[in-house]
């Protein structure tokens, strides 16, 4: 199987070449069968050609690979992150990359949210009505086809299931957004029949993010369409501890291609600092190899990890004094053993 491997931009490039050695070392001696392609795809290329994602790239994904390893996209020199979007959106509309999962691991135990990562208010239906110099009136469009919405609680739920997980939690706001909340809840209800060892429940998402900060582990797993996805995915990477361990997955079901990515940006801030936590980006590792069935590998990986996590070789955001570097070499010199 091949992997686009897409470094990207700041500290995208740091946390990705540390964190492959992990990967090339879990290939060779678990015989993975795993190989990979580096793409230069950023802001230095945009810059300097004024393309983001080349023609014919995503053709060339579809055909050749099977998961895009991307670090992140971002650049004080790119005005409004032309080119991260190009890049980004790009992937994730053309290859259709609907579901966005993000496991929160948190002190005492794992939350997983599920994003609806391609419509919803993020389909840019909308316009103004200047008035003066200015707006006058704006309108942004929350459209959700059925089904989009019934594919993606169907493959979430099916997951859930399939790794024995009991409880879903539907977030909406139905009570002020009816239209898509409504569709949302039908669907839930539906899907839900399929599964009698799920138990469901729907919050509104004021109320989710009231409970999720208070209590966290009130849940297991969390559907949310696409803006109460992503302003809740950010609220989990901050109960994690922050942005440098935090890791997501953007899939297809219908193909099984995968986009996976740590969730922080390109921290322009500590770029080039070797201050870079490449703990999500490893972890984003844990998840592809997951994903493409190498079980036993993302186990080791992950244990080599968190071993790694509890030394003083972590990272300044954490509290330790070690570099980037340093933190891998202490991941490296345990994942033989955790194999
Ligand atoms: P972008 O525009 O690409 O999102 P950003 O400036 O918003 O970039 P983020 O990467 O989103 O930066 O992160 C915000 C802050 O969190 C940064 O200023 C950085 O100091 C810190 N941070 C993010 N990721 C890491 C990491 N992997 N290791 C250490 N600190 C990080
Ligand atoms: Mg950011």
């Amino acid at each position: 199987m091949r992997i686009a491997v897409i470094p990207g931009d700041g500290i995208g490039p740091e946390v990705v070449h540390a964190a492959l050695p992990a990967l090339d070392l879990l290939n060779h001696e678990l015989g993975l069968g795993l190989s990979y392609d580096v793409f230069g795809w950023g802001a230095d290329e945009w810059l300097a050609t004024g393309v983001g994602l080349p023609e014919g790239a995503l053709d060339m994904l579809r055909s050749e690979y099977t998961a895009v390893f991307l670090g992140a996209l971002g650049d004080p020199r790119v005005p409004d992150m032309a080119h991260g979007r190009e890049i980004l959106l790009g992937l994730r509309r053309g290859l259709d990359l609907y579901v966005n999962h993000r496991p929160n691991q948190l002190p005492d135990g794992l939350v997983d949210i599920y994003r609806e990562n391609t419509q919803g208010l993020y389909v840019g239906v909308g316009g103004t009505v200047p008035q003066g110099g200015g707006v006058g009136v704006a309108v942004d469009q929350c459209v959700y086809t059925r089904q989009t919405v019934e594919n993606f609680v169907r493959y979430c739920l099916d997951r859930i299931a399939a790794q024995g997980g009991r409880k879903v939690t539907l977030v909406h706001k139905a009570n002020a957004v009816p239209h898509t909340g409504r569709l949302w809840q039908e669907v839930f209800r539906e899907e839900l029949s399929r599964h009698p060892g799920l138990t469901g429940t729907d919050e509104y998402v004021d109320a989710f993010c009231y409970h999720f900060v208070r209590t966290p582990m009130r849940y297991e797993a969390v559907l949310a369409p696409n803006l109460f996805g992503d302003i809740i995915s950010d609220i989990g990477a901050a109960l994690m501890g922050g942005l440098g361990l935090a890791a997501s997955a953007s899939i297809c079901p219908e193909t099984g291609f995968g986009l996976f990515e740590p969730v922080h940006g390109s921290a322009p801030d500590i770029a080039g600092t070797h201050r870079a936590n490449p703990y999500a980006a490893v972890m984003t590792l844990v998840l592809l190899l997951d994903h493409l069935g190498h079980r036993a590998a993302a186990a080791a990986l992950r244990d080599s990890l968190d071993q790694a996590a509890r030394t003083d070789a972590t990272t300044p955001d954490l509290g330790g004094n070690g570099s980037t570097e340093e933190f891998m070499v202490a991941v490296l010199d345990r994942l033989p053993m955790a194999i």
